[in-house]
């Protein structure tokens, strides 16, 4: 593989622990990665755990439609977005549209612990190719 894959970051807010731990486990293998993330998540995962994340704006403020403009233009081959299904989100339409473009364009998305964690398996797979 030549270029570096490109993964997007995003956490609603409690689950941006959850986003720190599974960044620090897996560290090695997206420290090799172009990393992407809205603001709030991007700047946290820098403070924590020191990589470098090319950050959009917040969430609410439009960073998930900055992300899903990415995925529309091929700009990211995976989503790793670790979403609260239990607390209402202001900006859920937004939210939705990430989802939507994903599927729209055949983008893997993670949207919980679970499936990232196969993600990143197959990342790894694709870094070792
Ligand atoms: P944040 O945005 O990383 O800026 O909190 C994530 C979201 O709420 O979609």
């Amino acid at each position: 593989m030549s270029a570096k894959p490109r993964v997007a970051l995003i956490a609603h807010d409690k689950k941006k622990v959850d986003m720190i731990m599974f960044v620090r486990e897996n560290m090695e293998i997206l420290s090799k990665c172009e990393l992407y993330a809205t603001h709030t998540t991007g700047s946290i995962i820098e403070d924590k755990v020191k990589l470098n994340i090319n950050k959009m704006l917040s969430g609410p403020m439009g960073g998930d439609l900055q992300i899903g403009s990415l995925i529309a233009s091929s700009q990211i081959d995976y989503v790793i977005f670790l979403r609260d299904p239990l607390t209402a989100q202001p900006h859920e339409p937004d939210v939705s549209a990430l989802l939507r473009v994903c599927d729209v364009h055949n983008v893997p998305l993670a949207t919980n612990l679970a499936s990232a964690d196969a993600l990143i398996k197959e990342i790894s797979l694709e870094l070792e190719s």
